[in-house]
C-alpha cells in the first residue's frame, strides 16, 4: 500500500488508501481529458473566479487545513497554518495576473504583422513531494489551470489527506471534475501516466533520483517537463555581516520545516573573523528549541515527517562522522517517541567524503569555516547542486557582487533563500531545470503560437 497517514509525532498509523485501480485511473484520465476540452474555452475571468474562490476557502478554514499537514508530516501547526495562507496566495497571484501574463504578444517582424499567442497544452501531470504538501500543488495548479490546461497530481505517499483536501478545495470553488484531479497512484502508475498520450507535460518536484526517472520517462515521450529537485544551499557569512541578524537568520533558514526545505540552509560558510563567534551563537541559539507535539503552538522543534526519513538522515550523518567529520552538537535521534533528531552541527567535512556533496534533509547543519571571500565563493560552487543561496554582509553592493558570482538558481542578500508568488522559483545543475511561480512559472506549460499576417 503506497498512502498512509502516519502521525511522525508519534508512530500512529491514522489512516491507509489504497492505490487506484487501472479502470479508475482509465476513468480519470478520460474525465481529465473531456473536461479540458470545455475548460480551454472558458475565460480568464471565469477561471479567476474559481481560483479566487478557492484562495477564499483555504483562508476562511486555515486551520482545518492546517490539521492534516501537522498530523501527517510534523510540520508545526503555526508553520502549517502559514503555508495555507502561502498557498492561497499563490492562487490568488494567478487569479489576478494569468490574463496580463498570457496577453497576446504583438511582434515587429521586418514586414507584416506578427503575434504571440499562448495557448494551453491539455491535461498536465504533476509528481509532488511531501514537504509542502500545499503549496507544492498550490504553484504547479494555480497558473496552469489559469493558463487553461487541466492538471492531475500524484501526491506523495505520506500525505494522502493533504492529497485529498486540495482536490476536494477546487471542486468546492465550483472547477468542474477533471480540472483538478488526484491520483492516488503507485510509482509504476506514474509511468503509465507519463506514457499516455493524452498527457501533454509533466512536472516533478522530489528528489534527484526521482527527478531523473521522471524526466527520462518524459523525454522517451517527447513531453515537455520541469523539474525542481534538491538544493544545497550554502548560507554565505562575511566578515563585515552584523552577526546577531545573521544567526537569527541562519536558525530559520536550518529550522524551518525542521530543515526538511529544498531550499533550507544546509552549508553555512563562515569567514575566519566571524566563524568561532558564529559557530558559538547558532549552537546556543539551537541547543534552546525544545521538541514536542506539533499540534502544541509552544513547541520548538517539531519531528521529521517519517521514520524512513529519521533513520537515513541519522545513517548519513554516522556516515560522515565515519569519513572525519566531527559532530558540534547533536547528532542523534532524541530520546523519546516519535521521530524526532537533535539539532546538529557537524565540521571538518572533508571534500572527498559523500557528506561534502549530498544532500542532508533535516535539521543537520554543515560547517565551513574560509579565509575570505573568494574561498566562500569557490566552496559554495563546489556543489551538483544550484538551488539556491544565501550571502549575508553589510554591505548590499558587496552582496550582490557575491550573488552574481554563485552558480544556483536563485541568490538572496541578507536574507535566506525563500518564496514568494511573485519571484520565480527553481535551480540550475542537478537542482533541475524550468521555474515555477511568477509571469516565469505560468510561461512553462503553454503554447507560444506565432500568428503570422501578411
Ligand atoms: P521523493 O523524490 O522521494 O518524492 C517526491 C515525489 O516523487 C513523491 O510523490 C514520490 O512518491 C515521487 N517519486 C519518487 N520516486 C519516484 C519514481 N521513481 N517514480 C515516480 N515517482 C516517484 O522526494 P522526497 O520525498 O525525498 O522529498 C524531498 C526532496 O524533494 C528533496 O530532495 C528536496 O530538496 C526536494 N524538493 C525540491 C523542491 C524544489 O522546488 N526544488 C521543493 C521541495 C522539495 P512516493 O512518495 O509515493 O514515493
Amino acid at each position: 500500500m503506497t498512502y498512509q497517514s502516519i502521525n511522525p509525532y508519534d508512530g500512529k498509523l491514522l489512516q491507509s488508501f489504497d492505490d487506484l485501480t487501472e479502470e479508475s485511473l482509465e476513468t480519470k484520465i478520460a474525465t481529465a481529458a473531456a473536461c479540458f476540452e470545455s475548460w480551454r474555452q472558458t475565460t480568464f475571468a471565469q477561471r479567476a473566479a474559481i481560483a479566487a474562490k478557492a484562495a477564499a476557502i483555504m483562508r476562511a478554514r486555515a486551520d482545518e487545513f492546517a490539521r492534516p499537514v501537522t498530523l501527517e508530516m510534523g510540520k508545526r501547526i503555526a508553520e502549517a497554518r502559514g503555508e495555507v495562507a502561502l498557498s492561497a496566495d499563490i492562487i490568488d497571484y494567478y487569479a489576478q495576473n494569468a490574463e496580463r501574463f498570457l496577453a497576446p504578444e504583438r511582434l515587429h517582424p521586418s514586414s507584416g504583422e506578427a503575434e504571440i499567442e499562448s495557448t494551453p497544452l491539455g491535461v498536465l501531470f504533476g509528481v509532488q513531494p511531501w514537504n509542502f504538501p500545499y503549496y507544492q500543488l498550490a504553484r504547479f495548479a494555480a497558473p496552469n489551470l489559469m493558463a487553461g490546461n487541466v492538471v492531475m497530481v500524484k501526491h506523495a505517499g505520506n500525505v494522502p489527506q493533504c492529497a485529498i483536501a486540495f482536490e476536494e478545495l477546487w471542486l468546492e470553488a465550483g472547477a468542474p471534475k477533471g480540472a483538478y484531479t488526484n491520483l492516488l497512484i503507485s510509482h509504476d502508475q506514474v509511468n503509465r501516466v507519463i506514457d499516455d498520450p493524452r498527457i501533454k507535460g509533466v512536472a516533478l518536484t522530489g528528489s534527484v533520483e526521482a527527478g531523473k526517472s521522471v524526466a527520462a520517462r518524459a523525454g522517451q515521450n517527447l513531453k515537455k517537463s520541469t523539474m525542481e529537485l534538491g538544493g544545497s544551499d550554502a548560507f554565505i557569512v562575511l566578515d563585515d555581516a552584523d552577526l546577531e541578524k545573521t544567526v537569527e537568520w541562519a536558525v530559520w533558514a536550518k529550522m524551518n520545516n525542521t530543515g526538511q526545505c529544498c531550499v533550507a540552509g544546509k552549508r553555512y560558510i563562515v569567514v575566519e573573523e566571524l566563524a568561532d563567534r558564529f559557530l558559538d551563537k547558532f549552537r546556543t541559539a539551537l541547543a534552546k528549541l525544545e521538541p514536542g507535539d506539533p499540534m502544541d503552538e509552544a513547541t520548538t522543534l517539531g519531528p521529521l515527517s517519517t521514520e524512513g526519513a529519521l533513520v537515513n538522515l541519522l545513517d548519513q550523518v554516522d556516515r560522515a562522522v565515519g569519513d572525519g567529520a566531527t559532530v558540534v552538537m547533536g547528532g542523534k535521534r532524541i530520546d523519546r517517541p516519535g521521530s524526532f533528531m537533535q539539532p546538529t552541527i557537524l565540521a571538518d567535512i572533508a571534500p572527498d567524503s559523500a557528506a561534502f556533496r549530498e544532500e542532508f534533509f533535516g535539521p543537520v547543519a554543515l560547517f565551513f569555516r574560509v579565509k575570505d571571500e573568494d574561498e566562500a565563493v569557490a566552496l559554495a560552487n563546489d556543489s551538483a547542486f544550484g538551488l539556491g543561496g544565501s550571502v549575508f554582509t553589510g554591505d548590499v553592493a558587496r552582496g550582490k557582487r557575491v550573488a552574481s558570482r554563485i552558480d544556483t538558481g536563485m541568490m538572496f542578500v541578507n536574507h535566506p533563500t525563500w518564496t514568494t508568488p511573485d519571484l520565480p522559483f527553481g535551480g540550475v545543475k542537478d537542482s533541475g531545470y524550468g521555474r515555477e511561480l511568477s509571469n516565469m512559472g505560468i510561461q512553462e506549460f503553454v503554447n507560444k503560437k506565432l500568428v503570422r499576417v501578411e
